[in-house]
This record gives C-alpha cells, structure tokens and sequence, in this order.
C-alpha cells in the first residue's frame, strides 16, 4: 500500500514501538498559565499572530530540509481515517519534523519511507549532488571568474540549484517570497496589536527583513532582538546552521580552499529557520542574570585572552531571559535524538555580532523540566559510587548549562572558529562546556554564586551527564563534546570506576584538568586548523569499553530517544 506515493519503511509493530514506548513528552504551556492569563487584550491578540508565523516558517524549514517534506505533511493532514500505521508514521513525521531523523542512538538515520533519504546538503543543494562534484563545479567557477556568484553559494542564506551547468544561488527572500509575505504580514499584525514598544519596534524590523534581500535588514532586526531583556513576551526567528553538512567540506579540499582564501571569500553553512514563541518567566530569569556579571571576569581567564578579541569585553551586550514555551517550530521542533535547553544568538556568522551587535539568551524551561526521575535513580545505582549519589540533581545541571551558553561568548571569534570546516561545532559545543566547568570554582570563589556542596553537585550532575546511550556520530556535535570530555576526565583521572563499574570522582582535580583542557581546545581553535582539529577529536573521542558498558546498561534501562511536543496554542 503506497502513501503519498511511496512505502513505508517502517512495520506497524516498529512505529507502535516507537511511538508508544520511545517517546518522551515536553509540554508546553496551555492559555491557563497564569501569567499568559494576566497580559493585556493587545499582548494575547499579537501572540495569535506570532503563533501563525511560527506555523509558517515551520513550513520554510521543511522545505530546506527536503524536498519532500511539505507534499508529505499535506497527504498526512488530508487523509481522512487514516490507518493504524500511518497514525503512527504521521507521529514519528511530527517528531522529526520531516521525513527522517537520527534518534541520537543508531548510526544511521531513521527513514520513515522506502527510499526517502536524508543528504549532507539538506534541500540547500541540488538532490543528489555528490561532494566531490560540489568542489569541481566551485573550482570550475572561480576558474572561470563567477566569483560573486560563488561567494553567494557559501552564504547562510540561499537556496542553491544546478542551472546550465553551474550552480546558481537564489536568495531565501526570493525562493520563499510567497512564505516570507505571509510571514511579514503576521508580524505587522503583532506589531500593530502588543503593547510593548520594544516588541512592536523590533518586530517591525524583523518583517522588513523577511521582505528584502538585504542581510543589512537581518543585522538591523537582530540588534532589536537581542536587546530585549524585560519583555513579557518571547519572539524568536532563529537561524542556525547545524543541519547542512555540505557546505563546510570545502575546506577539505586544498585547491578550492585556496582559491577561496585568494578570492577572500567567506564560507557560511546554510541558516535552517526556527520559530519559538513563548512567554518570560521573572524568576527565573533574575536567576539566570546573576551569572551576566562574570562575563568580563571570565573573559580574563581565558586561555591565551591576548590573541583575540572578545566582543563581551568592549560591550556587556548580553541579555538573558528564561522562558516558559508556547510554541517550538521549525528547525526547534526538529527532534532528532534531542532538543535544544537554551541558546545564545545571534551565532558568531551572523552581521548583527560582526558588527558589534548584542547577544541573546533563552532558555527552555519546559524542555528543562522533563526528566525521568525514576529512570535515573536507577541509572545511579547501576553505575555510580553510592557516596556520589546525594550530589546528583537534575536541577543542577541548569547551571552548568548557564556557564555552557556565557562559555560561546568566550574566546576566539568566527573567523578562527569556522575555519575548522566540518569540525567547528564539535570544538565549539566542546569548549563552551569546557568554560562552564574550569571556570565554577574561580566563580564560586570570587562571586560566592555556589557553596561547596553545590559545587559537588552541578560537577556531579554533570560528569552523569556524559554517559552516553551510543558511540556518537560527528554530525551531533554535542555528543562527540560529551566524549571528548569524558574521555580527558577518565585519561587525567578525575573520573574513574571501580571493580564494579561504579564511577567516582576527584573532585579537586577537576578545574586545573579542565582548565588545561580549555588550554588545548583554544590552541586549536587558534590554529584554524581543521586536520588539527580532526586530530584532537580522534585522539579523545575513542569509543572504550567503559563506553559501551555504560551504553549498554542506559540501553537496558530503556530509552526514549524521541520527543513529541505537546502545544496548547
Ligand atoms: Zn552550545
């Protein structure tokens, strides 16, 4: 039986798996959330509208991440009684948010249909185009002087097709014109309808940016955003380029990365758009502004702080804000063996940061929230030191994160860290967990932000946060960090386990280790090496056997890899 024209890969049994038994549930606040309930007639009018923008550029996302996937999501709303199997298919479609996924354990990608798979160039890049068919036609390019052309190839913001030969870019403001009109309007209508200046004025911006082919405009509305600190509500486009695996490789090859360093052009994965909408939650975000005056301290200590320049140091422009979500879409809603807990944006790639523009960070509280206490009371048992166990919190690893997102405002900037290619990420994702932990002592010290009981339990908390469920693969940049870091820990003995498999930690230890191993990671985020950046993540991302004991005993424990988001609004 054919769906949309094609099979399912999937047996009736495999989807009822993972659907019934490997999913786990985030809920996001319904319109009974008391401080939804508490805003202005205008704040709740403008909310309807934003939501409907997330609806659409949901839709932009699905489409840069393949081709397929818009015709898909129309058979599975169209079809009337739909059939066990597609019932659970169309539920496994919403957890990716597309037509396959990884699930953050098996290698490969899950594909929900025969034949529907998955590229390293997402829709960005013409189906089909090999990697080594990418870099000749680049080569052929520059060779024959299409350098403007070229150099809108490897920007973060444009379609790319094969058009006679050759490929060709095409803005997104004109490959999504239709979308992006529509999107505009809803965030004119916002506009029109919040009572927040701050709000209606950077809104305002946002939808001329949607409008025009100019990333003056983006820079302009993203200086907007990143300003608002005190605002109820939370309005977020994000473009992040995590998804395109093609357009870092050409730094693979020494003859186009030549000419493209003689031509000086600037190579920028591919921005995937996102959509949340949600609301400030005061507490916590007084909570999580505490930790902004460590910023310029922090900055100090990094290693080698005089081989570049930090932007935090010249302007403290980083806001922060802790949201309650209403809606995740887009590239968020994308669960593909995870979901993002916080964020800090503009990324460095982007004009608004280049040109001296603030930072922005939210976290996710209901993504924060959802934990499985009982699955990890057992996970202690079966692998950590009974003394250790008091020290582990769930909640603590909150502020390892907040060190995690300040740590991405630290060290070198972009043009050393995007010249690791295909590498950057896992050395980037590395060194902002790698800041959050060197540096919590200093802080604890210097701020009194954390007893020593505390400090015990955020290091606790998170050396079982590197367990892993599976060897990870490269392109999850933030799980080949958590072995690399594992790893360092094991070989420098601050972590260890016992006859029994349990762990143990020396806790003393952990921040000149750690410092030493920031040492190391900015070292080579300053070589704008990408073989030297290969090489230093072979050297530590070695699969032992402890690994697998620790994977195997999560697997045992049962694991639910996939998320489904329950929205309200
Ligand atoms: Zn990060």
């Amino acid at each position: 039986m054919l769906f949309n024209g094609y099979e399912f890969n999937l047996s009736l049994e495999e989807l009822t798996d993972i659907v019934e038994n490997k999913t786990r549930e985030i809920e996001l606040i319904g319109p009974e959330d008391e401080t939804y309930q508490a805003l202005s007639e205008g704040d709740k009018q403008a909310l309807e509208h934003l939501i409907k923008a997330a609806s659409i550029i949901n839709n932009v996302a699905l489409e840069q991440d393949h081709p397929l996937n818009r015709s898909f999501k129309t058979a599975f709303e169209k079809k009337e009684n739909k059939t066990p199997l597609e019932e659970k298919a169309y539920a496994l479609f919403l957890s990716f948010n597309g037509v396959a996924g990884l699930n953050g354990i098996d290698p490969e990608p899950i594909e929900i249909f025969k034949g529907v798979h998955t590229s390293k160039g997402k829709n960005f890049y013409p189906a089909n185009m090999s990697v080594d068919e990418f870099h000749n036609l680049l080569i052929s390019m520059l060779e024959k002087g299409k350098i403007d052309e070229v150099k809108k190839i490897l920007s973060n913001r444009t379609m790319v097709r094969l058009r006679g030969g050759y490929l060709q870019a095409i803005d997104y403001t004109d490959y999504f014109a239709y979308e992006f009109s529509k999107i505009a309007n809803e965030l004119e209508l916002a506009a029109y309808y919040t009572t927040d200046h701050e709000l209606k004025d950077y809104l305002s911006w946002q939808a001329q940016a949607f409008l025009q082919n100019n990333e003056d405009m983006d820079m302009l509305a993203d200086k907007h955003w990143a300003l608002m600190q005190n605002n109820p509500i939370e309005f977020t486009v994000s473009r992040e380029n995590y998804e395109d695996e093609l357009t870092g490789t050409v730094f693979e090859n020494e003859k186009l990365k030549k000419l493209l360093e003689l031509h000086q052009i600037e190579v920028n994965p591919k921005d995937t758009l996102g959509c949340r909408v949600g609301l400030n939650n005061k507490a916590g975000t007084e909570l999580i502004l505490k930790s902004k005056d460590t910023l310029p301290y922090l900055a100090k200590l990094m290693p080698f702080a005089d081989r570049y320049e930090q932007k935090i140091e010249k302007n403290a422009k980083q806001t922060m804000v802790d949201v309650d979500l209403m809606a995740l879409k887009g590239d968020y809603a994308m669960c593909r063996g995870g979901i993002t807990t916080a964020q800090n944006l503009p990324n460095d790639d982007k004009l608004a940061v280049k040109t001296g523009g603030g930072r922005r960070n939210v976290y996710h509280r209901q993504v924060r929230f959802s934990h499985d206490s009982e699955r990890e009371k057992k996970l202690l048992n079966l692998l950590v030191d009974p003394q250790l166990h008091p020290y582990f919190k769930s909640q603590m690893r909150h502020y390892f994160v907040i060190g995690h997102e300040n740590g991405h405002s630290l060290g070198p900037d972009s043009s050393f860290k995007n010249a690791l290619g295909i590498y950057a990420h896992t050395i980037e994702e590395h060194k902002a967990n790698t800041v959050s932990i060197a540096f919590l002592g200093k802080i604890a010290e210097t701020f009194g932000t954390y007893t020593p009981t505390e400090l015990k339990e955020i290091y606790t908390t998170w050396v079982i946060s590197l367990f892993l469920r599976s060897k990870p693969v490269i392109s999850k940049p933030h799980r080949v960090a958590d072995l690399i870091e594992f790893n360092y820990l094991l070989k420098h003995n601050v972590i260890s386990f016992d006859g029994e498999n349990k762990l143990h930690i020396d806790f003393g230890k952990i921040p000149t280790v750690m410092y030493r191993l920031l040492e190391e990671t900015i070292e080579i985020q300053l070589s704008k090496s990408a073989s030297k950046a290969k090489e230093f993540i072979d050297k530590w991302s070695d699969w032992s056997e402890i690994s697998e004991y620790i994977a195997n005993t999560q697997k045992q424990l049962g694991l639910k890899p996939y998320i489904r988001l329950i929205t309200k609004f």
